[in-house]
């Protein structure tokens, strides 16, 4: 049902930034800084041409204060149209017809119970701790319903900040950061120009740890290109396992035209591993992985999303999932690989559906009437330039 409420609602509005996990879907985005401090990673475009600055304090808090009176005039509106406190169906009505942004993402954390909160943009940590600190609490304060608030940080940012400064962070109410690992392997690092070494890695990581935060860390099957295949499975499970973060999640490369290390593959600097490489490379590193950790494979551009479980006890069922698509006939694998990117699967059992399967095969045969190279289209899909 569309409600029409225009002229009921204040037109408010704070500002919002471009990215976050997507673990954090669900979550209330406030953007406490703008862009990336680092922004010279030459596998990410997201704050490219975006200049980096801290917001001031009070904006931030203000921004806060206007997501409760948005807040307040959804639970308003939800009461007068005979919802009393239940407030979903107004909120997802207001997600579908906005008046503004502000609240399209305040009805979207209403609609799952108003409990998540990120920080953005890219590496909230480098903000002065007692600014950070005066953030949180101000958060916690405003809206009293948010059980977890999270952010991105980097390593090196982490690593620099006192076990203190980290602690008290944790005892305001950061509850969780998200971390761009990529590799443990420094030649790595180096080329891809992370900014950042295993060793800095191991130090923030384990920091973060202990100061009682959860810790999700984002690994890049396939960054290593064909030359450091081997150093980058074997180093990144060991600084891995120096750090035990409580998840590890998969991120596939995705070598869009504009990126930097595109001109490097180019000019023929670095090479691409193949879909079955890679898969073969997150086996690699799973077996070498001694940690009580999380594994998700939560990227929509990741061909395994069945890669999950929790670790020790789940790491024969989750390379069993890799041998089961490392055991399909090449047709099969095609079919998966093309279905999977165009959407049609969500699993690797959805292979098994004839329907699907039948769709994906009718593609694929278009795809050969047209002339086309099937992996040019795969490749396509998974840049996102074909739907
Ligand atoms: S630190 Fe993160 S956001 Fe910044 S350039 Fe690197 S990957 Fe992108």
């Amino acid at each position: 049902m569309v409600l029409s409420y225009d002229t009921e609602l204040m037109p408010l509005t704070f500002e919002v930034g471009p990215s976050r996990p997507p673990s954090e879907s669900q979550s209330l985005l406030i953007r406490a800084t703008r862009s990336c401090p680092w922004n010279r990673c030459e596998f990410c475009t997201t704050n490219k041409g975006r200049k980096f600055e801290l917001r001031a304090v009070g904006d931030i808090k203000r921004d806060l204060d206007t997501v409760r009176l948005i807040e307040e005039q959804i639970k308003e509106l939800a009461w007068r149209r005979g919802y009393g406190d239940s407030v979903k169906e107004v909120a997802a009505s207001i997600y579908e017809n906005p008046i503004t942004d502000g609240y399209r993402v305040v009805a979207l954390w209403l609609y799952f119970d108003a409990q998540r909160v990120f920080l953005q943009d890219a590496n909230t940590l480098i903000m002065r701790t007692p600014d950070l600190v005066e953030v949180i609490r101000h958060l916690k304060q405003t809206l009293p319903s948010v059980t977890r608030v999270t952010s991105y940080g980097r390593s090196k940012t982490a690593a620099r900040k006192s076990l203190e400064e980290l602690k008290e962070l944790y005892g305001a109410g950061l509850s969780r950061l998200h971390v761009g690992l990529e590799s443990g392997c420094d030649e790595v690092l180096k080329f891809v120009q992370k900014g950042v070494t295993a060793e800095e890695h191991i130090k923030g990581g384990r920091k973060v740890v202990e100061s009682g935060m959860s810790l999700s860390e984002y690994i890049m099957p396939g960054i290593g290109g064909k030359r450091w295949a081997k150093e980058h499975t074997a180093e990144t499970a060991k600084v891995l396992n120096a750090i035990n973060p409580d998840f590890i999640r998969l991120r596939s490369l995705v070598l869009r035209d504009d990126l930097p290390l595109y001109q490097k593959w180019r000019d023929g600097k670095f090479e691409l591993l193949s879909d079955d490489e890679v898969v073969e490379e997150i086996a690699e590193i799973i077996q070498e992985l001694e940690v009580t950790s999380y594994l998700a494979s939560d990227h929509i551009e990741n061909l395994l999303p069945d890669v999950e479980g929790k670790l020790p006890q789940d790491k024969e069922k989750i390379l069993a999932v890799i041998k089961k698509y490392q055991a399909l006939s090449e047709g099969e694998k095609i079919n998966f690989r093309l279905g999977r990117r165009a959407g049609y699967y969500n699993s690797l059992d959805e292979l098994h559906d004839p329907i699907k399967y039948e769709r994906v095969e009718q593609i694929l045969r278009g795809i050969k009437l047209r002339g086309e190279d099937v992996e040019d289209v795969i490749l396509s899909l998974k840049k996102g330039y074909l739907v």
